[in-house]
């Protein structure tokens, strides 16, 4: 089972992917995770990796690629992987196919969780933090027993500026145009499917895996 998941942030990618690896029994395979393993393992591509990070330069596609690929021929990977934050470009998407036929391979499901854009909005801009201790808080997910106020040490909330309405929006509409044409190019290939992300979570996970058992 060969999976990518896709999902602008907030909207529970990383929640689901914890609960289709666990049914599959594949691993979790996001590009950090495998760019800090190649360089603790200090294998020749993770070296090259960690040149352009130590000065702080963006890391090439040439890179990552070769990054992806060396986690994906590790053993675990066998029966199948769910591919997380990567491709992000419609070149990263050319790049692994490319790099997937040469493993003999290909990608089966391409998962995109769909949220709409004013609830993301709502689930990002909701955590709040006390000035007091620093407990945090979600005014959905985790609200406080009185608005406004620490439930440990009663403490004023607020509301960290990156959180704000506006920067979140750059973040969420900076993420749907950069993936727009990721979709389409999958949409073309047969192979994404569209996942309702704003139900509860368990209905988002048990519709993610009827699909792929399909
Ligand atoms: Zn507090």
């Amino acid at each position: 089972m060969n999976i990518l998941f896709m999902g602008p942030p907030g909207a529970g990618k990383g929640t689901q992917a914890e609960v289709i690896v666990k049914e599959f029994g594949i691993p979790h395979i996001s590009t950090g995770d495998a760019f800090r393993l190649a360089i603790k393992e200090g294998t020749p591509i993770g070296i090259k990796a960690k040149e352009y990070i130590d000065q702080g330069l963006l890391v090439p596609d040439d890179v990552t690629v070769g990054i992806v690929r060396e986690r994906l021929q590790q053993s675990d990977c066998e029966k199948g992987f769910l591919l997380d934050g990567f491709p992000r470009t419609l070149s990263q998407a050319e790049a692994l196919e490319d790099l997937l036929s040469g493993l003999d391979r290909k990608l089966e499901h391409v998962i995109n969780l769909k949220v709409d854009r004013n609830k993301l909005l709502a689930r990002l801009t909701g955590r709040r933090i006390c000035k007091s201790c620093g407990a945090t808080y979600h005014v959905i997910f985790n609200p406080p027993g009185q608005e406004g106020l620490c439930d440990k040490c009663g403490g004023e909330l607020y509301q960290r500026s990156d959180d704000n309405e506006e920067s979140v929006g750059i973040r969420l509409d900076e993420y749907i145009n950069k993936t727009a044409p990721l979709l389409k190019f999958y949409d073309e290939k047969g192979l994404l499917r569209e996942v309702d992300g704003e139900q509860e979570i368990g209905a988002v996970s048990q519709e993610i895996v009827s699909l792929l058992r399909g």
